[in-house]
């Protein structure tokens, strides 16, 4: 696996063109003061990572896929698992997506660009 691979850039935390400078400022998802500030563009190739004023509205409809897939997941490994607490499943749920959410927000933005950002061949 390359550096400049998009799945490595999503996970962690790197500009989706070379895989080496950093998408967001903090390497926490859960520093709550800053886990949301962004590079306005990469350190190391200068990729522009707000291409256009709105560009992460559709970063959206990507961490909603992320909370869509987690529940399901979830759900079937309740079902599995603990079939006899099914009562529990959505007393368990909401707080474990609450604590998702700015894992997810970050995840989400940077798999929006990587969708539009062809990686660089080392
Ligand atoms: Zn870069």
């Amino acid at each position: 696996m390359t550096k400049s691979n998009k799945l490595y850039s999503i996970f962690f935390n790197k500009c989706p063109r070379c895989g080496v400078g950093d998408f967001f400022v903090t390497k926490s998802a859960y520093n709550l003061k800053a886990f949301d500030k962004m590079h306005k563009q990469c350190s190391h190739c200068g990729l522009n990572l707000v291409p256009e004023p709105g560009f992460y509205q559709g970063a959206l409809y990507v961490s909603y896929s992320f909370y869509v897939a987690f529940t399901v997941i979830y759900f079937l490994l309740y079902v599995n698992f603990f079939r006899d607490y099914l009562d529990y499943f959505l007393v368990s749920l909401i707080p474990m997506l609450i604590i998702l959410t700015p894992y997810f927000y970050r995840l989400a933005r940077r798999a929006w660009l990587a969708l539009f950002i062809k990686p660089e061949s080392v």
